[in-house]
Formats: structure tokens, C-alpha cells, sequence
């Protein structure tokens, strides 16, 4: 069994979810192999028991363009608004997501799962508003229309599958988009984003 220093992917980009990894994340609400760039931007759920819902977001800054600091430094609320047309618009703005999944498939990790991440604003799945109360919020490094890449797959099934094993009523039909809880005001992920693959993923996902 692998210990959490050693999780995401082995060279081969096998996926390694077990059910210890799976604990450590209900417990501490640290995904195991993240890197953690603690953002100020979150709140107390209201009621960590109904974690229950996966919502799959993308962003990119300035965007279209991918690899730099700016993404960590907007949730962290240390982006420069000087430093891009764009960032003035966005930079008083306090956001953040639990994780991001960069393009080479690393995570960064802002929010603990146990905590309230201020990633979905107005929102309603099934019903329920207010998804960020009981939603775990994973950001891909990426626009509408950019292919994301295949280590971004397999690392997002890799953190969904985490999650759902930690918070069993995150089930497949509970794993959705920003654009499908939040219509008409936002598109992300996007049509680039190819759920059939993803879906596929999370179903042949290997638990070690
Ligand atoms: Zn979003």
C-alpha cells in the first residue's frame, strides 16, 4: 500500500485510491499528494456530514494561458492587479476552489474538504441551493475550448474517486459542472470537457 507521500501517480499514471488515502481525506479533508496553498477564502460548512456533491470548474489567468503563478496568487488574494488588464476586474475578488488540477496533472490544494470553499457563488443542483455548503469544488487548469490533457483526467478521477469513497453520497450522478448548477451565468467546464472519458475513468479506476 502506498503511503500518502507517494500517491497521484506512479510512472505509469496509474491511479492509486485506497481506502486508507480515502480516511485521511475524510479526517483531515487533505487530499493526499497535494501540494497546499492555504487560501483565506472559505467558511464553516454548514454541516460537514452532507458533503454530497463534485463540482468540476475550470480556470486559467490571464486566461487562455496556462503555467504560471497567477491562479494561486488570485485564491490566495495576492494576484497583482497591476500586472494584466484582466486581473483588475477579478483581483478584489475572494474565490478559491478545495484544488486545481494543473495541466501536467499535479493538485494544488487551497481548501480543506471539511471546510466551505467559496468556488460555486449562486447555484442550485437538484434543488438544493447554495451548492458550496455541501460540495467539494476542483478547478482544471483550462478554458471552454481547450483540450484538457490526459494527466488532468486522470488526476480528477483520481480526486474524485478519493472523495467518493470519503463521502459516499458523492455519487456518480453527483459529480457535475459550474455551468450545470449555475446556468446561464457560467460555462465552465466547458464543451472541452469530455465527460464520457472522464466517466469512464472513474468507473475503471483501480483501487489498490
Ligand atoms: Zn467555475
Amino acid at each position: 500500500m502506498p503511503n500518502s507521500d507517494s500517491v497521484i501517480l506512479d510512472q505509469h499514471h496509474a491511479l492509486r485510491v485506497t481506502p486508507a488515502l480515502a480516511a485521511e481525506l475524510k479526517s483531515t479533508g487533505r487530499f493526499a499528494g497535494s501540494r497546499w496553498a492555504p487560501s483565506p477564502n472559505f467558511g464553516p460548512r454548514p454541516d460537514t456530514a452532507k458533503i454530497s456533491l463534485l463540482v468540476v470548474h475550470n480556470i486559467s489567468l490571464p486566461p487562455g494561458q496556462f503555467g504560471g503563478p497567477e491562479i494561486e496568487q488570485f485564491f490566495c488574494n495576492q494576484l497583482d492587479p497591476s500586472a494584466h488588464p484582466y486581473f483588475e476586474s477579478i483581483a478584489s475578488l475572494q474565490v478559491s476552489a478545495h484544488a486545481l488540477v494543473r495541466r501536467d496533472g499535479s493538485v494544488v490544494q487551497f481548501v480543506s474538504c471539511l471546510d466551505r470553499a467559496w468556488h460555486a457563488g449562486r447555484s442550485c443542483f437538484d434543488g438544493e441551493e447554495e451548492c458550496n455548503d455541501f460540495s467539494i469544488g476542483i478547478e482544471m487548469e483550462g478554458t471552454d475550448h481547450t483540450p484538457y490533457t490526459p494527466e488532468q483526467y486522470q488526476s480528477l478521477a483520481m480526486l474524485a474517486r478519493l472523495s467518493m469513497m470519503a463521502w459516499p453520497e458523492i455519487r456518480t450522478g453527483r459529480v457535475t459542472g459550474h455551468c450545470d448548477i449555475a446556468p446561464g451565468r457560467k460555462t465552465d467546464p466547458g464543451p472541452a470537457f469530455d465527460w464520457p472519458r472522464f466517466t469512464a475513468l472513474l468507473a475503471d479506476e483501480e483501487i489498490v
